[in-house]
């Protein structure tokens, strides 16, 4: 058996992966990175925030990525029962950037594993992990080629950025149900053929269903005429639009007048896809010798794109933390790779909350005259959830109470 060694190995080339792998590259660590697929892929998560651009840049990633043509995006805009709104990232409380892109991941994800193996990571594309033995002093882990074949990647540490693969999760008892209820998803990419003034293609559109408000839709137009298109909902809710997902789905569409009156000349031409109890945790998000990247630690909805924007900062504080401990620094873990996550990720799990029983949807729908409010609630939805500066970052659950408060009794 042929034996791979590193000062790191990273499972998943993914958004997590491959920033992780860049930053510590640029550290001077060595890093082996096994992927079970070949890039391209598909993967669903195709809406950016900006805050995620500048992760992207300390990657040395921020480039190749503006040059590759994706979807400008510049805000979200919302739909319920024929009320409109939308928030315009550049006016917003955090300073950073304010603008992103929309992508296609299978290329967006193909550039980032490209640009970890220019700055000297060794990708090992479909490579499965399906064993590890992990301790203080180092770790072994087995991987799988397509034909059988056993590779040992041996290393000081080990990152697990395998998304809903979960690798480290299932291996190691680490799994723990997330407090989330059970919501399941369906969808896909069309060739959108909209032509409506009432759609902005430089913003993401989230569609509320017109009287379940707990079922959602979004569409997210891509550069090239195409979007991807997608349901979510309590799982029984969403079972009973049909037998086949592109029946349900359709279905789905038909529900809500103003999407459905937008997608009339769309053409559904790529197969629709289910997936279901995506929302997960974990025990701990490290211990010694491993951490949790992005999806392979907690997951909580797609309702705010928050997903990839999570993954890369776990990968820079991860990068931060083991650059200090390969280097003989004793370093907290818990103090500085789990907490400071858990903040952000506790930020996005309150107002997640708060927009499926209804308290954030009244909020995004009320025309409030307080700007200075309106850009704090634009600095979380672009993405800046660790910015502590914002009251609706510091205390998320009494500042979006008090909000919910003022709007019930100004309608
Ligand atoms: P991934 O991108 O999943 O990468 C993990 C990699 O690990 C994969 O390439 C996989 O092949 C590899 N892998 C898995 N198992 C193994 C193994 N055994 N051995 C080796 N390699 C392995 N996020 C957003 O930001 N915006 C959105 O609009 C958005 N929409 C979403 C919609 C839905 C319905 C869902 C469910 C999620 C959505 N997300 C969205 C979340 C987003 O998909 C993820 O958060 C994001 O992809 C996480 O990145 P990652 O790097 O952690 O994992």
């Amino acid at each position: 058996m042929s034996e791979m060694i590193a000062d790191v190995t990273v499972i998943g080339a993914g958004p997590a992966g491959a920033v992780v792998s860049a930053l510590l590259l640029q550290r001077g660590w060595s890093v082996n990175v096994i992927e079970s697929q070949k890039f391209p892929r598909f993967s669903i998560g195709e809406s950016l925030l900006p805050q995620c651009m500048e992760f992207l840049a300390h990657a040395k990633m921020l480039k190749p990525v503006q040059a590759a043509g994706f979807q400008f995006k510049n805000g979200a805009a919302f739909e319920w029962a024929g009320k409109r709104t939308a928030f315009d990232f550049g006016d917003k409380f955090s300073s950073g950037p304010g603008t992103t892109f929309q992508v296609e991941r299978a290329s967006f994800d193909k550039i980032l594993a490209e640009e970890a193996l220019n700055q000297g990571a060794n990708i090992y594309f479909e490579h499965a992990v399906c064993d590890v033995e992990i301790g203080a002093e180092g770790a072994r882990l087995l991987a799988k080629t397509k034909c059988g074949n056993k590779v040992l990647f041996t290393s000081r540490f080990v990152l697990d950025a395998s998304g809903f693969g979960r690798v480290l999760p299932r291996l190691m008892n680490l799994d723990r149900p997330s407090s989330f209820p059970v919501r399941e998803s369906v969808f896909t990419h069309v060739q959108d053929n909209i032509d409506s003034k009432n759609f902005d293609r430089n913003k993401i559109l989230i569609t509320v269903h017109p009287y379940e408000r707990d079922i959602w839709y979004w569409l997210i137009p891509f550069s090239n005429g195409r979007a991807s298109l997608g349901v979510v909902g309590d799982c029984k809710k969403i079972a009973a639009l049909g037998d086949m997902p592109e029946q349900m789905l359709r279905n789905a569409v038909d529900m809500a007048p103003e999407l459905s009156h937008m997608l009339g000349d769309a053409l559904f031409d790529t197969a629709v896809q289910r997936i279901s109890g995506y929302a997960s945790d974990v025990s701990t998000l490290s211990g010694p010798g491993f951490a949790l990247l992005g999806n392979a630690g907690e997951f909580l909805d797609p309702v705010f794109s928050s997903g990839v924007t999570i993954a890369m900062k776990s990968a820079e504080l991860a990068a931060d933390c083991l650059d200090r401990q390969l280097s003989g620094v004793e370093v907290d873990w818990q103090q500085e790779f789990s907490i400071p996550l858990k903040h952000g990720v506790d930020v996005f799990k309150t107002f997640v909350n708060a927009w499926y029983d209804g308290r954030f949807q009244d909020v995004i729908f009320y025309q409030t005259e307080r700007q200075d409010v309106k850009r704090m609630i634009c600095s979380i939805l672009a993405g800046y959830a660790w910015d502590t500066r914002n009251p609706f970052v510091s205390s998320a659950e009494r500042r979006l109470n008090t909000l919910v408060e003022i709007c019930s009794a100004g309608r």
